[in-house]
């Protein structure tokens, strides 16, 4: 199990932004476990915080930007993909400006500043965005395919017929030594051609040769040429990942892209979400009431919102139509603790009877321990309980149930069951 982490120490780094050309000083700091990559405008009264996530996306012309109400945060994609790449899952990227610095147009610079700062551990483990099916999304000659794979992987085509670079490939099996060395050094690319056109739009103000690659008909104009022969496409790569990470985890997929960029890259993470949202919802009721035998008014689960091995999450929303709520109390309803008690019984139950050589079985109570109520549960409140299964026997299984409210830890306990023929 690999753990999270985050930066040991806040570290700044000052530069140019690209498309705005103003100075700006970037500092990240470190953050708690569970917490995420989160940008905060600190030249903004109040210091508003944008959390990297693909619903705060706002645009994908040239880079992808993030915003919540009038707030941006420009350029994020190439310190997204360093903090991928060195696999920093928790850190608060202050910003005194609209835009990233561009450094000099890849993730090296950020991934020196990391490795400067020195990475931790933290108490949670890493929590990976993984897919059980193929996924893929096509437009014009647009392709991005995502296939299951237990690491990351990133297959890339290029095609740009009428400059210098051609068709470009490469694939990589991504680590962090291989995004170090192979990936994060590649530099942001454009065309001579559309310089001009960018800069009438008032973007590219801080480019230069010194912070992106340019190409024209016949070949590169940086004197120092490239870093990688196929470097275009390598940072191409680049992108993808600092893009993937808006995911808010690692992803472990393989993942092929032809002819990508920000705007479709955004829409893969989006139909991501969108399926992992869905995928979700595990059983409804009826595929409940086909394992527990319990019935109205005493079944207590509404619905299983994740199953994994060893694990269960269940939900009860708690109306006030409850029918314990007449005399638990009048004029003053609370769920009774032991209600709380048989409905983490019932998601354990789900688990425990939906195993093939529990089939049709009965769960009874054997036993309860550490059992503690810390908050009392109303109507209105969803009580989502989350089951670990220590042990799974034949004729027994032992689990440790919390139920929690809002995110908020409502009870807790330790249950034994014996697992009986009906
Ligand atoms: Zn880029």
């Amino acid at each position: 199990m690999s753990l999270q982490k985050t930066i040991e120490r806040t570290i700044s780094y000052k530069g140019v932004a690209l498309h705005l050309g103003e100075e700006v000083t970037l500092t990240l700091v470190p953050a708690s476990a569970g917490e995420g990559i989160v940008f905060m405008r600190e030249d903004i009264a109040h210091s508003p915080r944008i959390s990297a996530r693909v619903n705060k996306v706002f645009s994908n012309m040239r880079g992808t930007s993030l915003g919540e109400g009038e707030v941006r945060v420009r350029t994020v994609e190439h310190i997204l993909a360093a903090l991928a790449g060195l696999e920093i899952d928790n850190v608060l990227v202050k910003v005194d400006g609209e835009e990233i610095p561009a450094a000099d147009g890849s993730a090296l610079p950020f991934v020196d500043l990391i490795q400067k700062a020195g990475v931790v551990e933290q108490g949670l483990p890493r929590q990976f965005f993984k897919i059980d099916e193929p996924l893929w999304i096509e437009e014009e000659d647009k392709r991005l395919i995502v296939l299951p794979y237990p690491g990351l992987k990133i297959t890339y085509t290029v095609d740009f017929p009428d400059s210098s670079i051609k068709s470009q490939f490469a694939e990589f099996t991504v680590d962090e030594k291989v995004f170090i060395q192979e990936i994060a050094p590649s530099r942001t690319f454009g065309f001579m051609e559309e310089v001009e056109k960018l800069r009438r739009k008032g973007l590219i103000k801080g480019g230069s040769l010194e912070n992106a690659v340019v190409i024209d008909k016949n070949g590169i104009l940086n004197k120092e040429g490239l870093r990688f022969s196929n470097e275009p496409v390598r940072h191409k790569v680049l992108d993808l990942m600092g893009d993937l990470y808006l995911l808010g985890k690692p992803i472990q997929a393989h993942i092929i892209a032809v002819k990508s960029g920000h705007l479709f890259n955004v829409k893969l993470i989006k139909k991501l979400e969108e399926l992992k949202n869905r995928k979700r919802i595990v059983l409804n009721i009826d595929d409940i009431e086909r394992v527990l035998p319990h019935r109205y008014p005493f079944l207590l689960v509404d619905r299983i919102l994740e199953q994994g091995e060893r694990e269960i999450v269940g939900l009860k929303n708690i109306t006030v139509n409850e029918p314990y709520f007449v005399g638990h109390f009048p004029g003053h309803p609370v769920v009774p603790a032991a209600l709380i008690i048989e409905a983490m019984a019932q998601v354990a139950g789900v688990y425990l009877l939906s195993a093939s050589k529990n089939r049709g079985k009965l769960a009874y109570f054997a036993g309860i321990d550490k059992a503690r109520f810390r908050k009392p549960v109303v109507p209105g409140d969803q009580l989502i309980t989350r089951v670990k299964v220590l042990n799974l026997r034949s004729s027994t299984g032992k689990v440790q149930a919390t139920s929690s409210v809002d995110g908020k830890i409502v009870a807790e306990a330790e249950f034994l069951f014996s697992l009986v023929k009906r």
